[in-house]
Formats: structure tokens, C-alpha cells, sequence
């Protein structure tokens, strides 16, 4: 009984521990798994941002590579009016000729020279030009301004750049600026957004021009003043920002989005280049996004750049999200194997229970059954003789129990021994053993009793507890017992001889009768215990 209940607590242990393993195994890689995948996502973060700050700063130091080639083309033709004098059309042209720039330099629109005139020679400069084959010239806008500059050569001579002949550049406000500036450094000067006079009104672009001075030959030029004096002209070179940018990009970075702003403020007013032309600049949904600053011939330029949905889906690496669906499913699947196993176990030890519980007890009624029975009997016997107790056996069988299945059926015979084996058991205390033998016969074992006339009186409760109507399945059953008490260790100092002894005076009661308690039959006990009925 013991090692009964020893193994429903080990089974019920191993359930509970089935329970809390695979709860904390669940828990343990779950927590694994969320730390390896913050850790990989951290990783491919700091991967892609590396990658975009390096593609930022590669497309930055083109712009500014770029910038500084055109500056170098401008010195060179500057070195061209130092090193002649004059500098006609011809060898103007023959010069950015050798310079093969729509090869070379693409992204510019060309190479010329604005030539300072004083409002007291401006007559006689329209003459000498128009005299030299170009009747149409003039120098424009008209109006009275306090000195006149003038597009005099501008290679190549052809296109959209025939528009631009003759022009003055320091009427207008932006290119006054940095010429005047260029003039005054006597350095290059970028201008800021212009809408370049070549511009024939369809597919128009911003651009700027790029200034360097030239003064007459053989004068020093260290202060403002002296530049101011000397100043014969500007070698410039316009640009087409859109061009311009296509020779930076070469192969159009289509994953990010590149849009470049006159100086420091971002703003459609100012958008020197969109090349995405999505704005995304202004837009902070983006993940990727750098604002950077270059400096080009005196002027700022603001670099927005922005990775594009195609460019977040290449950084955006996957690796993470495989190891978390990975990491999850290998957590569920440890977690269910652990389950299993400790199921399995579990089971085959509450298998074994059950198995054990079957071999020393009655299946229908629960009671202990012979082979319990007897191993009690053992133990009450060997305690009684250490502490010279007495024992009790009662045998208890039905009477007229077979009628009751006739009539009923066995169906209702087995509920009414389950109900007799209840009211057997209220009967006796919690140490005494009340079993079932078989069939309609009970044994109620009564451990360290004080002698007959006890043993008498729960015999007699007995008997008036099964004699009392049983309530079975909506029918009524009145049965009764005849109960042969025997007792250590008046009437057998063994389990043998005790039962024996027991199950004559059984037999007496129902010889008598039935519906009796019945001594056995020994030395001063001998005489008959009549019920009380
Ligand atoms: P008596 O008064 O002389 O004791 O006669 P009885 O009718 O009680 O019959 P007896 O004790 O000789 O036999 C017991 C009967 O109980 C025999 C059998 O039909 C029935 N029986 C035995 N085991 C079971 C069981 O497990 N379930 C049911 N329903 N009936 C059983
Ligand atoms: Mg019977």
C-alpha cells in the first residue's frame, strides 16, 4: 500500500515536472533565440548603414572630383589669355577644340569668355563684332547699367549656345554675384541657380556657371583693388545640372535617391538636381537618409541622399528573420520532444501504478482485495504480538444476493456491491481494512481491537448498515448479512487458522438463519453472539 502510494506521488511529480521542464526549456530557447536575433539584426544594421554611408561619401567625392576637373579645364583656358595676346575667335575655338570636351568633360556645356565693356566703348564694340561677320550682334538686355559684360566667345559655337552670344551675365543678380566675387578673389566662383540662357523652354534644367578672371597680361593683382582695375574678363563654363550629374553618376545609381540644393536650404526653390525627382528628402519615412555639404568654388552645395525601397531591400537582410523562425521552430520542436519524453515516462510509471493497483485491489468496488487482505492480516498479527492486541477478522457475505441479480440483471448486482462496499467501509475506522473477497463476500479486518464484546458492537453496526434499504439505479433492494467474527488470539494465532475460524462462524450464521453476527466458536468465547434482531 505504501509503495502505492510512493509511486502515485512519484507519477504525480513527474507530471507536475513534465509541466515545469518544458515550460522552462520553452522559456530558456525562446530567450536564445530573441537574443540571437537582436544580435544578428543589430549586426545587419550596422552592415547596411556602413554600406550607405560609404555609397554617400563615394558619390560626394565624385561631385567634388568632378567640380574640381571643370575648375582645372577653366585654369587652362585662363592660361590661353595669359600666354596670347589677342585671343580671336579662331584660336579660342582651336583651344577648347583640343580639349575635345563633349569626350572628355562631359556634363559641361561649354567654354567661353565674357568680356568687360565700359559703357563709353559699348558703341564701338557692338560695331568692331557686328563688322566681323555677326550683323545680328548686340550686347542684351538693353538698358543703361554702369559697366556692360558681354558673351563674346562661347565654344562650342553651335546649338543651344548660339543663344547665349552676346549676353550680359552681370545683369542678372545671381550671376553678378559670383562673377563679382571671382573678380574680387580672383579665384573660381560657382554661381547659384540659374536658368541658363541656352535653355529653349522644353526639358529645361537648373544650372549654375562656374567664373575665373582675367586680367591683363603683365599686371600683379594681389589686392581687391588692383583686380577691380585689371579686370578684362571671365572665362566661365555653364552647366546643365542634370548633365552635369549624369557624367558624375555614370551608370545611374538607381537604389538611391540624390538630390543636390543651392546652398544651405532645402527647398523646391533651391533643388539644383533631383534625380529620383520623389523628394524624398523632405520625406522621413525613408530609412536611409544623409544630408551632407560640399564646398565648390566658393559656394555651398546641400547633398540629400536617400535609399530608395530598392536599396532598403537589398540592406534589409533576411538572415535575421530565418534565424528567428529557425530559432522559434527549434525552441517548439526541443520543447515537444522534452514534452514527449517526460509523457512517455510519466505514463509508464502511472501505467505501472495502475497495474500495481490492480494486482491488490478489487476493480469493481475499489476495496483492497485477498492479496492485500492477507498481507494486512500478516502485519495486524505481528504488531498484536509485540503489543498483545487483539485482531479482528469478520467475515461478511449477502444474503439473497443471487436473487437480486436474477431479477435485475448483473448491472444492478454490480451497483449494489458498490454501495455495500461504501457502507463497509464508513463502518471501520481509517486503520482497519475493509475488503472484498469476491463475488457477495466481504472481509472487514479490524486492527488492535479491545475484545469480543468491540468487535460485537461493529459487527452489529455493520449488519443494521446493510440491513437499511439500498436506493440502486431508481430501485429499491433489501438485502441483509451474515457475518462470522473471529479474532486473535482467542480463535487462531494465524492468518490461517484466524480466517478459517472466521469463515466457519460465517457459515454458522447462515445455517442459523442469516441476517446474524455469529463468535466462532472457541474456549470461553464459544458461546453465539445473537444480533440484536
Ligand atoms: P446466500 O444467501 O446463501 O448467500 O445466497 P446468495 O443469493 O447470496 O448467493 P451466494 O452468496 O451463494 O452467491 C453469490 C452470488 O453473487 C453468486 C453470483 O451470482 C453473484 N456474484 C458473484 N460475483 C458477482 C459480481 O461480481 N457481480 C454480480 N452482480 N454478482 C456476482
Ligand atoms: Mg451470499
Amino acid at each position: 500500500m505504501r509503495q502505492i502510494e510512493q509511486r502515485k506521488q512519484e507519477v504525480s511529480d513527474l507530471f507536475r515536472a513534465r509541466e515545469l521542464l518544458t515550460a522552462l526549456s520553452l522559456i530558456v530557447s525562446l530567450l536564445i533565440t530573441y537574443n540571437l536575433w537582436t544580435t544578428a539584426s543589430q549586426v545587419a544594421a550596422q552592415a547596411s548603414y556602413t554600406t550607405f554611408d560609404f555609397r554617400v561619401r563615394e558619390t560626394n567625392e565624385r561631385i567634388r572630383q568632378r567640380l574640381g576637373i571643370y575648375e582645372q579645364v577653366l585654369r587652362a583656358t585662363a592660361g590661353l589669355f595669359n600666354a596670347v595676346n589677342p585671343v580671336t575667335r579662331d584660336s579660342f575655338r582651336a583651344f577648347v577644340d583640343t580639349l575635345q570636351i563633349t569626350t572628355n568633360y562631359p556634363g559641361i556645356q561649354g567654354i567661353g569668355y565674357a568680356e568687360v565693356v565700359p559703357p563709353a566703348k559699348l558703341k564701338q564694340h557692338i560695331d568692331s563684332v557686328r563688322r566681323s561677320g555677326f550683323p545680328d550682334y548686340t550686347v542684351w538686355p538693353d538698358g543703361k547699367r554702369d559697366i556692360y559684360t558681354t558673351i563674346i566667345f562661347l565654344e562650342p559655337f553651335s546649338g543651344r549656345n548660339l543663344r547665349a552670344f552676346g549676353y550680359d551675365m552681370f545683369s542678372d543678380p545671381t550671376r553678378h554675384a559670383a562673377m563679382a566675387l571671382s573678380r574680387d578673389t580672383g579665384q573660381t566662383a560657382v554661381s547659384g541657380k540659374v536658368i541658363l540662357v541656352q535653355e529653349a523652354g522644353r526639358e529645361v534644367q537648373a544650372g549654375f556657371l562656374m567664373y575665373l578672371p582675367i586680367f591683363r597680361r603683365g599686371t600683379v593683382n594681389d589686392t581687391q583693388q588692383d583686380r577691380r582695375a585689371n579686370l578684362l574678363g571671365w572665362v566661365y563654363s555653364p552647366f546643365r545640372m542634370d548633365d552635369f550629374m549624369r557624367s558624375v553618376n555614370g551608370e545611374k545609381a538607381e537604389d538611391l535617391d540624390i538630390e543636390i540644393y543651392d546652398d544651405t536650404t532645402l527647398s523646391p526653390k533651391t533643388r539644383l538636381y533631383d534625380s529620383a525627382k520623389s523628394d524624398s528628402a523632405l520625406d522621413p519615412q525613408h530609412i536611409f537618409r544623409s544630408i551632407s555639404r560640399i564646398e565648390a568654388g566658393n559656394h555651398t552645395w546641400t547633398i540629400a541622399t536617400t535609399g530608395l525601397r530598392v536599396f532598403e531591400a537589398k540592406m534589409l537582410s533576411d538572415r535575421p528573420l530565418i534565424i528567428l523562425q529557425a530559432g522559434i521552430s527549434i525552441s517548439l520542436l526541443v520543447t515537444l520532444l522534452i514534452w514527449l519524453f517526460l509523457d512517455d515516462r510519466a505514463r509508464a510509471l502511472q501505467a505501472a501504478e495502475q497495474a500495481m493497483q490492480l494486482a491488490l485491489y478489487d476493480t469493481l468496488t475499489g476495496l483492497p482485495n485477498r492479496k492485500l487482505l492477507d498481507e494486512r492480516i500478516e502485519q495486524a498479527l505481528v504488531k498484536a504480538k509485540r503489543n498483545r492486541d487483539h485482531v479482528a477478522l469478520l467475515f461478511i457475505d449477502l444474503d439473497k444476493f443471487k436473487p437480486v441479480n436474477d431479477h435485475y440483471g448483473h448491472a444492478y448486482g454490480d451497483l449494489l456491491l458498490k454501495e455495500v462496499a461504501t457502507r463497509l467501509r464508513s463502518c471501520v475506522r481509517e486503520s482497519d481494512t475493509a475488503s472484498r473477497l469476491g463475488g457477495d463476500e466481504f472481509v472487514a479486518l479490524l486492527s488492535d481491537t479491545e475484545g469480543p464484546h468491540a468487535v460485537e458492537t461493529v459487527a452489529n453496526k455493520i449488519l443494521e448498515r446493510l440491513t437499511e434499504p439500498f436506493e440502486v439505479a431508481g430501485h429499491t433492494f433489501h438485502i441483509s448479512a451474515s457475518i462470522g467474527a473471529a479474532l486473535y488470539p482467542e480463535h487462531g494465532t494465524d492468518a490461517k487458522s484466524l480466517t478459517k475460524s472466521a469463515d466457519l462462524a460465517m457459515y454458522d450464521a447462515k445455517k442459523s438463519g442469516r441476517s446474524t453476527v455469529r463468535l466462532a466458536a472457541n474456549g470461553a468465547a464459544k458461546d453465539a453472539v445473537q444480533s440484536n434482531r
